[in-house]
């Protein structure tokens, strides 16, 4: 509840920013110019002779004050160093932004309750600055900059808002309570300090809320994606924020520990304040009297002012003690440091290439270790030449340890250390070995160290030798598609077509090993042509999920089915699903009961995407709702096969999963003859007795075709769809009847009722297959119509599963399989391999 009115707030900052800037920047100035130029004219210094609070100051804690100045100085420095860790310019400009921001925000509260005395500002900044909590905001920029486009910078951001808004909340509002009892201690420079604190947080937690993420969302839209189709503010690391969401939200018992210790100081204020004495109200310290705070006995005389208020402002800036020197001196210090100096060493070391993908002649030399400063030895040469995965001479890491210590890489970081140091590392577990790619300037360097360290384990350790994995685009992999990466596998991509279907063609890509498949499916695409093309037809679509919930009995299970099946219960349900992704729409759910087990089988629309995650997500926020409704229920899984995905299932078979489609063709019967080389009896023959009857004899269930798999897996491998949901894709039906005015056309027709693809999410995002999805003309999200280009793909595989089973079925009555499979699918290197009769060993 508290998260969804966060994630609401999120949503409406972050689609509505320039509002929301132009909003909070006119309050800030408001109430900055209301009571600069028009408020209070009593002026300290201008028109007013007032007892100065720096006098006072200077005489008892200016020692104090200075080191605080420096110190709040310093801990910023740090913060922004620790940022350019992350490797992004756009984290350190939106850092910079928060913290320049909320300064002018919390500096103009200051001067507005200080009536207008800035020198209690020089006071106030350096608290301000010690308490900014930069790793918040930072937490979500980085939610904004895992956005894989543009579209959905805004949900990303209400989503960070979500996870961190209400910790942020609690600990502005505990971080206040806790500072806020300063201010009843009766010491009057605590208490000014304390003031400060609260106003610190306040104007921290103001603009975190409002302005913070609306100038992020703005920053992004305004930029523009990268010409590979992803966006320039995206770093391959970023995409992992939404994985680690879970990790983001707080422990619940740090949570209920700070709620209680909240509740506690509010009474403790409450009674101090109100309940002990009522009068001290208004007695207690009041901010706007922190300017004169010093002023005791002296009450401020009126004078002529000797110049304009302006000049009188400007002076007062321009004028500096020997601390804002210092202070100044050293802010400028570290800004040079950290622009000039930190930049130049940081590039230099990550432009620096692996020593072993550079050659010995070309590996640099280490400038100064940047954690440790002390000069360390250049990389060695390449001992171990990862690209060709050959072991390393057993001492290697002996030795590099000794050349620089564990604790000295671990300091310096992966991306600044030769390869055989991030081995010693990965091996003494400093560095996750998972985390290779993320924790490398380059993924591809973790990819050739993964190989190395993985190739030593092998039987062969050459093995990976012929396994590429030079010139990919790893960034698009991690966090999405694979983990441990060590390659890729290269996988031939044969082309048929054109498919002439609905009046359109296509070129289909299918990948495969499988010789014959594609010049197969080639020979029954020429059919389909021939006979004037093939026709198709969604029947429907809808992804399913099918958790398994346990009741405390079959009574209350049954009870819980009528609630489902009612309207009430079905809207209920649908409000929760439906709010998780701008796509996901319930249409139906499907209850089955097995004793107390409830089998929920939601069923969803899901426009482009295939599905699985989107739906699995809405199904999470389905049951949450429903445990609300009957909080005794257990769900046992998400996922309760009642599903029924990637595993073989009549439900599928019969109720359909993902898009269900139909595809029809009439061959003429001189193209059946000379294209197809049989006839059209003998195919209707076949097809009644080998898929009909055959499959029946075998028990199958939707395996009423010849080889829809072969069709489905090339073209999924190809397109970048989820492979092993050639399992339920492949579900088909074949019919063929003999037809025309002399009964010797061929009539085929192929029913899908479960094709499971997408065009958009899972594999979908890596550019070649992109590339197989753009000859079909389906790449991506549809622009008109959400779901069509899904719709589209789904119509093709079945398509080209006739023009397969077309082909197919014509070889095997016509008696060509196996001689052409000898021919076009043998393997000559294989058959020559080993010998018969050689293996000792019995098949047990
Ligand atoms: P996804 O990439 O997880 O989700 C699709 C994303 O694309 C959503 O964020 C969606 O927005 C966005 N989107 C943008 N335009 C869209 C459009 N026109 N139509 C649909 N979505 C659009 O993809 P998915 O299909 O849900 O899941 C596919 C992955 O699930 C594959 O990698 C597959 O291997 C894997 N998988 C998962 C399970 C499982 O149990 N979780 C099972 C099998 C397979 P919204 O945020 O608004 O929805």
């Amino acid at each position: 509840m508290l998260t969804g009115l966060f994630r609401m707030h999120g949503m409406l900052v972050a689609s509505h920013p320039w509002e929301v800037i132009v909003g909070t920047v006119t309050l800030t100035i408001c109430m900055m110019s209301m009571n600069m130029f028009t408020g209070n004219d009593q002026i300290c210094g201008w028109n007013y002779d007032c007892p100065k609070m720096e006098e006072l100051v200077l005489s008892s804690d200016i020692i104090i004050l200075t080191i605080t100045r420096c110190i709040a100085i310093v801990y910023i420095y740090f913060q922004f160093q620790n940022l350019r860790q992350l490797g992004s310019k756009y984290i350190l400009g939106i850092a910079g932004l928060f913290t320049i921001f909320s300064s002018f925000v919390f500096s103009t509260v200051v001067i507005h309750f200080l009536d207008k005395e800035l020198t209690g500002l020089n006071e106030a900044l350096p608290f301000f600055l010690l308490l900014i909590d930069l790793s918040k905001a930072c937490a979500l920029a980085k939610y904004a900059l895992s956005s894989n486009s543009q579209d959905e910078v805004r949900d990303n951001i209400a989503r960070g808002m979500a996870v961190l808004g209400p910790t942020f909340t609690l600990d502005a509002l505990v971080e206040c309570l806790v500072i806020g009892v300063g201010t009843m201690s009766g010491v009057r420079q605590l208490e000014i300090m304390c003031c400060f604190g609260c106003m610190s947080v306040l104007a921290n937690y103001f603009v975190f809320m409002t302005f913070f993420p609306a100038c992020v969302s703005l920053v992004l839209e305004l930029s523009r994606e990268s010409q590979e189709g992803h966006p320039i503010w995206q770093l391959s690391h970023f995409s992992r924020v939404m994985e680690e969401e879970e990790d983001n939200k707080p422990n619940p018992v740090t949570q209920r520990v700070k709620m209680i210790m909240s509740l506690g100081l509010v009474m403790v204020h409450a009674h101090s304040r109100w309940i002990a004495d009522p009068l001290s109200l208004n007695s207690n310290l009041d901010v706007s009297q922190v300017g004169s705070m010093s002023l005791d006995n002296h009450l401020p005389k009126r004078i002529d002012p000797e110049r304009p208020l302006w000049q009188f402002y400007m002076s007062r800036l321009v004028s500096m003690d020997i601390e804002q020197v210092i202070c100044l001196g050293l802010a400028l210090l570290l800004a040079v440091k950290y622009i000039f100096f930190e930049q130049v060493e940081h590039e230099s070391t990550l432009s620096l290439k692996s020593p072993l993908s550079q050659g010995p002649e070309r590996a640099p030399r280490w400038s100064t270790d940047q954690c440790c400063r002390k000069e360390v030895a250049p990389p060695q040469p390449p001992k171990s030449p990862l690209r060709t995965a050959t072991p390393t001479p057993p001492a290697l890491a002996e030795a590099t340890k000794e050349e620089r210590g564990t604790a000295e890489c671990v300091c310096m970081g992966a991306r600044f250390l030769s390869d055989d140091e991030v081995v010693v590392l990965v091996n003494s577990k400093h560095i996750p070995s998972y985390k290779l790619e993320a924790v490398m300037e380059r993924p591809e360097r973790g990819v050739s160290i993964r190989r190395y360290m993985i190739s030593s384990k092998l039987p062969n350790s050459s093995a990976l030798s012929s396994l590429p994995y030079l010139d990919y685009d790893y960034s698009k992999v991690m966090g999405t598609c694979c983990e441990n990466v060590i390659g890729y596998m290269p996988i031939p991509v044969g082309v048929a077509g054109p498919l002439h279907l609905d009046g359109k063609q296509f070129q289909v890509p299918m990948a495969t090993t499988e010789g014959c498949l594609v010049a197969s499916t080639n020979r029954g695409c020429r059919a389909i042509s021939l006979g004037g093309g093939a026709s198709s037809r969604i029947l429907a679509d809808g992804m399913t999920r099918g958790p398994v919930i346990r009741c405390p009995s079959a009574c209350l299970a049954a009870e819980v089915k009528g609630w489902l099946e009612s309207t009430d219960g079905f809207q209920a349900i649908k409000d929760a699903f439906d709010h998780t992704s701008r796509f996901a729409r319930l249409q139906k759910l499907m209850i089955g009961l097995a004793g107390r087990n409830l089998y929920i089988r939601f069923q969803s629309r899901t426009g482009d995407a295939m599905g699985m995650n989107m739906i699995s997500k809405g199904t999470e926020q389905a049951l949450a709702r429903l445990q609300e409704q009957y909080p005794e229920l257990v769900v046992l899984a998400v996922s309760g096969n009642y599903c029924t995905d990637k595993k073989p299932a009549a439900i599928n078979w019969i109720e359909g999963r993902g898009k269900s489609a139909v595809c029809e063709a009439t061959i003429p019967a001189k193209v059946v003859r000379e294209v197809l080389k049989t006839s059209t009896e003998a195919l209707v023959d076949v097809n009644i007795n080998k898929n009909l009857v055959g499959s029946a004899m075998a028990g199958s269930i939707g395996g009423y075709n010849a080889h829809a798999a072969n069709l489905v897996a090339a073209i999924y491998i190809a397109c970048g769809q989820d492979p092993a949901q050639t399992v339920g894709s492949s579900n088909c039906i074949t019919l063929m009847e003999a037809s025309g005015p002399t009964g010797e056309d061929l009539y085929i027709s192929c029913t899908m009722p479960s094709i499971e693809l997408g065009t958009v999410g899972g594999g979908t995002i890596l550019a070649p297959q992109q590339a197989c999805l753009q000859m079909l003309g389906v790449q991506g999200a549809s622009q008109e119509c959400p779901g069509e280009n899904a719709r589209q793909l789904a119509r093709v595989v079945c398509g080209t599963v006739l023009a397969g089973e077309l082909s197919l079925m014509a070889a095997l009555a016509a008696g060509h399989l196996v001689k052409s499979h000898m021919t076009h699918n043998r393997s000559k290197v294989n058959l020559q391999e080993t010998t018969p009769g050689t293996c000792t060993k019995k098949a047990s």
